[in-house]
């Protein structure tokens, strides 16, 4: 299929040689540096500003993520996806601000995608791309929630879609491909070694890739979430947003979002991005603190029960510094037991129910504040990025470690 014109759409360009391409020209990585050469995408901002404006956002009855089309790499009259992605709500979390002394915390909980999980913006845009080019199958590889949402979403297109996961991704999410009838490929081996694998069946089959940071077009999904935080606002963006982070394509994504409204005028000023780590997977956290050359410094081993956010070699690792350095935020760890632990302290105190890689945000908050990194006076943005239904293992856990338990009854039975 003759691919469309994107004319919101200047060029992608190489984050490693700063080369620039045409939309049509490559789908994936810089072609002089393969793997490493991961594109961003860059908007023709005056272009945009013609088309669209925040005021028409506010009067739309849908809620979804398209009703920002023109700031995304689809074309205007794009095929859409059944399922509703995008409208979660974002909450004004006031016993948690006054139990923490700040002025305002609100949590936005993308543990409400229809496959729970912020990767849904991600895979929306994976569906409508793999359309647009008429392509048989799409192939991911993913510790599950990226794979939890391609598979929703093709479910809801039929389309055929082969998955690849390590053997050791938590039931839950295994079980949620299956039921949606995605073919899943159980790798006995890493997050890596089913990376490659995809590579190589895209390679080989012509299919449609949607793996992070691999495909640059993940980060336009992922960054919808900041227009929304910015909606919900009022047409203002916060002080800070906490963001957990393990291959760093969320905060990329969320760093693009802020820093799309800002290009077209739309906020002054940039929040600072907190990239909240865990202790046993903190590549980034060290290359930050230590200002370690991102092209050079090798994997670690991850260990984390938080899953979601286990990555050795983060994929999106120049996107996700850029986002902490040039919005002047911090990166940060916490420990698994910090993690685990902030699961029942943010569920009791709003309701909002996180898988660890979402609670591991709040945990992100409290060392913050310990830090100084937040200041009382700040306007604070919790990012839940999963649903705590999804590893219920981890919660299991969490509750074990704090000590609570359900009272039982013995009921009498009573002889008539
Ligand atoms: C994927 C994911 C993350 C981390 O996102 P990265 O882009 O890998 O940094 C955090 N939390 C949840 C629930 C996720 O699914
Ligand atoms: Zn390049």
């Amino acid at each position: 299929m003759p691919i469309k014109r994107l004319p919101n759409i200047q060029y992608l360009q190489c984050l490693i040689c700063g080369e620039k391409y045409h939309h049509s020209e490559v789908d994936y990585v810089c072609p002089k540096h393969g793997y490493e050469g991961i594109l961003d995408i860059v908007y023709n901002y005056d272009y945009i500003q013609s088309l669209t404006h925040p005021r028409q956002w506010l009067r739309q009855t849908d809620q979804s993520m398209w009703r920002y089309k023109a700031l995304l790499p689809i074309a205007n009259d794009a095929w859409l996806p059944m399922l509703k992605i995008g409208g979660t709500p974002l909450y004004d979390a006031k016993r948690l601000a006054d139990d923490l002394g700040l002025a305002k915390v609100w949590v936005k909980d993308e543990g409400r995608q229809a496959t729970a999980s912020l990767k849904d913006r991600a895979a929306a845009i994976a569906v409508v791309k793999a359309k647009a080019k008429g392509v048989e199958v799409i192939t991911a590889a993913s510790t599950g929630n990226a794979a939890a949402a391609l598979s929703g979403l093709c479910a809801s297109s039929g389309q055929r879609n082969v998955i690849f996961v390590p053997k050791s991704a938590p039931p839950a999410k295994i079980t949620q491909l299956l039921v949606c009838g995605s073919e899943v490929m159980l790798v006995d081996g890493t997050y890596d070694d089913a990376f490659d694998l995809c590579l190589q069946a895209t390679a080989e089959h012509g299919w449609y890739n949607r793996n992070t940071a691999y495909n640059p077009y993940m980060t336009e999904g992922k960054k919808t979430v900041s227009y929304e935080i910015f909606e919900q606002l009022g047409g203002m963006a916060p002080d800070v947003v906490l963001v957990s982070v393990g291959d760093g394509c969320i905060i990329g994504g969320v760093y693009k979002g802020f820093k799309d409204l800002y290009a077209l005028g739309w906020i002054q000023q940039i929040p600072r991005l907190i990239g909240v780590q865990a202790e046993g997977s903190n590549y980034l956290y060290e290359a930050w603190k230590n200002q370690e050359d991102l092209q050079t410094k090798p994997p670690i081993k991850a260990h984390t029960l938080a899953d979601s956010i286990s990555a050795g070699l983060p994929r999106d690792r120049i996107k996700a510094m850029e986002a902490v350095v040039a919005s002047k935020g911090a990166f940060l760890t916490v420990s698994d037991e910090e993690i685990l632990l902030a699961i029942p302290q943010l569920a009791s105190k709003t309701g909002v129910f996180a898988e660890p890689a979402g609670a591991a945000a709040y945990a992100g908050l409290l060392k913050a504040i310990e830090q100084d990194l937040v200041q009382a006076a700040d306007s604070v943005v919790v990012l839940n990025t999963g649903n705590g239904l999804k590893d219920i293992k981890g919660a299991q856990k969490a509750l074990e470690l704090c000590g609570k338990k359900a009272k039982v009854i013995q009921v009498q039975r009573h002889r008539v």
